[in-house]
């Protein structure tokens, strides 16, 4: 495959045994805050109800179905899901995307679109963005699916309305709009799905669910885009107890808002005592470093704290890292790494 070259290694290919014997450190005493993930895990609910999931059925997604249906105040007819907002990005590629085809990907962001274009045989266009990260509504012709993300990662800027809604009535191309981090965010555009028959809005259970583990994504999609998506899509991807453990998460949105409110307090903290940083409508900030973001990972991680250097990402330079917002402990254990290596 000629384009696996290209394909960054991301943080998996880091080694965190070879780390912590390089430094000393014992596993289980470094934080993690390289990959977005909600630190305060899912429910307590969820681990109850594992334990009474029948394993000798094949899954039934129709409770979980019903319950994003309540949560998005869309009918379940408009609602795909998949293990993880991956496994859409992909399938969804798949659909619409064909050999020579090409998908607008506004760099920096998420590195999956160009991949899933990719994997398709279709050619992912990179468009940089605008100062302050914005997307450029100025979109080139031809293209066949468009992604955004909003909140984007790394950046943690939002895309606006005006933006969408003007790349949607100008392109015959299918939008995939990625808000895998909406719940963090003041603003989400889930509504205007209603509004456009090329515009899908992917979601996931693994942020502000805090269900990483479970691989649970799912989007809202024009009727025709979901009625095609389910013939394609792999049938029993999502395993039962993620399904079971979906149903009581979204049946229990007091823990998951608690949860957000504490992250999105720790971030402004995090804000106001760093320099060089984007506001973040996200879990994560976004910052600019003085030094080579790679010395900078490589002396965070001397001090058992993994954030993810952002010099892979396509349209970056190699001085900025993406650091997730942790519990206030670990926050303070980043800040007084990052500082004083400052
Ligand atoms: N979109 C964005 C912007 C992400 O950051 C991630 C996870 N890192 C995903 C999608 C994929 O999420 P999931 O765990 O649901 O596959």
């Amino acid at each position: 495959m000629p384009y696996l070259s290209e394909v960054e290694p991301d943080e998996a290919g880091l080694d965190l045994a070879g780390v912590c014997q390089r430094y000393g450190i014992a596993p289980e005493s470094m934080i993690m805050m390289s990959r977005n993930e909600n630190p305060y895990g899912p429910s307590p609910r969820v681990r109850e109800i594992l334990r009474n999931v029948p394993l000798h059925r094949y899954p039934d997604s129709s409770l979980f179905l019903e319950s994003l249906a309540k949560y998005t105040g869309y009918p379940e007819e408009n609602i795909i899901i998949g293990a993880g907002m991956d496994e859409i990005i992909i399938t969804i590629a798949r659909l619409f995307l064909g050999q020579g085809d090409r998908a607008l990907i506004s760099v920096p962001t998420y590195n999956v679109y160009g991949l899933a274009a990719r994997f398709c045989g279709a050619l992912p266009v990179h468009q940089p963005r605008l100062p302050g990260f914005e997307v450029d509504p100025n979109i080139p012709e031809g293209m066949k699916m468009i992604f955004l993300c909003s909140p984007n990662n790394p950046t943690g800027n939002l895309v606006s309305e005006e933006t969408v809604r003007s790349i949607a009535e100008r392109t015959e191309g299918i939008i995939f709009l990625d808000e895998a981090y909406a719940e963090f965010a003041e603003k989400s555009l889930l509504k205007l799905v209603k509004d456009y028959d090329n515009l899908v809005v992917g979601r996931t259970l693994s942020k502000a669910f805090g269900l990483a583990g479970l691989r649970l994504g799912y989007a809202v999609a024009p009727e025709w885009i979901a009625e095609q998506y389910r013939r394609i899509a792999p049938l029993f991807s999502i395993s039962s107890l993620s399904l079971a453990a979906g149903v009581v998460s979204l049946n229990d949105l007091e823990y998951m808002r608690q949860t957000v409110s504490k992250i999105i307090l720790e971030r402004e903290r995090l804000l106001g005592s760093l320099k060089d940083v984007n506001p973040s409508q996200g879990n994560f900030l976004f910052i600019h470093t003085r030094e080579k973001s790679s010395l900078v990972m490589e002396r965070l991680l001397s001090k058992g704290v993994v954030i993810r250097d952002c010099a892979l990402f396509p349209g970056m330079d190699d001085h900025c890292i993406r650091v997730t917002v942790g519990t206030p402990e670990q926050n303070e254990r980043f800040l007084r790494a990052y500082l004083e290596s400052e």
